[in-house]
């Protein structure tokens, strides 16, 4: 076997090989790097059984809260000790630059250490209002959790979900994007270096179908927590619904970032740029549509425009890169077909709109356009890719109707120093999140998720213990009070 062969399946800590593969590539080359074993029905099977087990008999779900967190920090500091490893297997499978990476597994290690130090701060709920008796709400662990994740980010979505469904006592069997595994199979297989006891993080490969489809639909699966695609989420909902199955949905985006003609200018410029190009522009949170104040617009336009060309695109593995390659041809060919349908739109390009020519992978330059209408496709679809819709608007009200005009409701992005246009803002966006002069900055204890066709259900501190565990209420007399005396004589 190659030692780029990866295992189709991770069951009790140990790898499993099958004899069908998929390919694995390095974006930035065009290069096929390694071959991943698809996990079939049976496979998927095994993995969950393992789940099981590890819940009920092998006492996962019964363990301490001091264990469980012993357990988390250990996972969080294996991933630490082995960062840079993670770091460039990363960069290689998806692209993204090494120098954006480091903060992205330090994040999945503190995921880990996050949901550790927080279920040691919780408690369930007491009603003695009933003089006559007790009542407490109790939360349990639900049992075997599904763990559907995407390929921008996959290692820091992934872990979020282990850490959450394992702190509160669950087993799980992840299931990484087939485009890229490598450092999800490699974290996972880091976890068992650890003393987690086996069969607690289980991981299947492979594609949607089969893989993903046995795994959702297995009987043994009491939770399904999915991150990707609107169309892919609304598919797993459904199944989940045959079966009554929990499920939490992070799915696509097209936000909004508005800069108004109050905001500090430059900060707005910056903010913009990275909420559209940082991780190659593949975020569900880009602020891919940038609603600019008409009267600040040719303003905002020539200082993007100078910025964005001056974006250092190249090899992922250079430290100076700010812009890789996108994660597949299939991605780079339906970014340059945007392109082109922007342009038929009446769109002005701006800047960008081809592909970098003469290099082998799949590299594009930063993209903007200044659209006609909100109702243009690119400003309704989602790209995922760097490629701006600049939006221009008149007054307040236009640029709160124009944000909220969109299927899609996941974060917003507001730039102003009048603090009473902040609050007015904040008010009007319909999405789950708005960030006030500020891009990207995630509090894990706060909800994170979307509305609309951006999801159900969120992750993060207490959205994360919902839904991990189910509530259970016991009731208890204090004194002897009066039974109903039913057939006394
Ligand atoms: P997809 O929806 O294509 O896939 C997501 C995951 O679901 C993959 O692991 C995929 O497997 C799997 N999958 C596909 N079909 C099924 C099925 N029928 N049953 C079970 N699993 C299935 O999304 P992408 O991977 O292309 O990710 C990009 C999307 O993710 C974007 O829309 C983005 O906005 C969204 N996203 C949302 C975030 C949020 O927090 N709201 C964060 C990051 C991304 P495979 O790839 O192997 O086919």
């Amino acid at each position: 076997m190659s030692k780029n062969q990866q295992p189709s399946a991770i069951v009790n800590g140990k790898p499993e090989y099958s004899g069908q593969n998929f390919e694995i590539y390095d974006p930035s080359l065009d290069e096929v790097i390694n071959a991943v074993g698809i996990a079939d029905a049976d496979s998927v099977d095994r993995a969950v059984v393992a789940a099981v087990n590890a819940f009920g008999a092998g006492g996962w779900a019964e363990s301490s809260v001091a264990y469980r967190q012993t357990i988390l920090r250990s996972c969080a500091d294996i991933i630490d000790k082995n960062r840079d490893e993670l770091v460039r297997l990363e960069s290689r499978n998806t692209g993204i630059p090494i120098a954006q990476l480091p903060r992205q597994v330090e994040r999945a290690a503190y995921n880990f250490r996050f949901f550790a130090e927080y279920i040691g701060q919780q408690s369930g709920q007491i009603y003695e209002q009933n003089p006559d008796y007790l009542t407490m709400v109790r939360r349990e662990p639900i049992g075997v959790a599904a763990l559907i994740a995407p390929w921008n980010a996959p290692l820091a979505l992934a872990t979020m979900k282990i850490a959450a469904a394992t702190a509160f006592g669950n087993c799980c069997v992840v299931k990484p994007s087939e485009i890229a595994p490598l450092g999800v199979i490699r974290m996972i297989e880091l976890l068992h270096e650890t003393d987690i006891p086996k069969g607690v993080v289980n991981l299947v490969n492979g594609p949607g179908d089969p893989t993903g489809e046995a795994l959702v639909n297995h009987p043994s699966v009491d939770l399904i927590s999915f991150t990707g695609g609107t169309e892919t989420g609304r598919r797993i909902m459904q199944d989940a619904g045959k079966r009554l199955v929990a499920s939490t949905m992070e799915l696509g985006g097209k936000s909004a970032n508005i800069i108004f003609e109050k905001c500090d200018f430059d900060r707005a410029v910056s903010g913009a740029l990275a909420s559209i190009f940082m991780n190659n522009g593949q975020q569900c949170l880009a602020g891919s549509r940038i609603l600019v104040q008409r009267s600040i617009l040719d303003k905002f336009i020539a200082a993007f425009r100078n910025r964005a060309e001056a974006i250092r695109i190249g090899d992922p593995g250079d430290t100076a890169t700010e812009l890789g390659p996108l994660v597949s041809s299939g991605q780079r060919d339906r970014f340059l077909r945007f392109v082109s349908e922007a342009e038929a739109d009446g769109g002005a390009l701006v800047t960008g709109g081809e592909a970098v020519a003469d290099v082998r992978g799949y590299y594009v330059k930063p993209t903007a356009v200044l659209v006609k209408s909100n109702r243009d496709r690119i400003c309704q679809e989602e790209i995922f890719g760097p490629f701006a819709a600049i939006i221009a608007f008149d007054t307040e009200a236009e640029a709160y109707a124009i944000a909220n005009d969109s299927r899609f409701g996941l974060v917003s992005y507001v730039w102003t120093q009048d603090v009473t246009q902040a609050m007015r803002a904040q008010n009007a966006i319909k999405a789950g999140v708005v960030w006030i002069n500020t891009s990207m900055v995630r509090e894990l204890r706060a909800p994170f998720g979307g509305v609309r066709d951006s999801g159900i259900g969120a992750e993060g501190g207490n959205a994360c213990a919902r839904f991990y565990t189910s509530e259970k209420t016991v009731t208890i007399p204090v004194d002897q009070p009066r039974l109903p005396a039913l057939g006394q004589v």
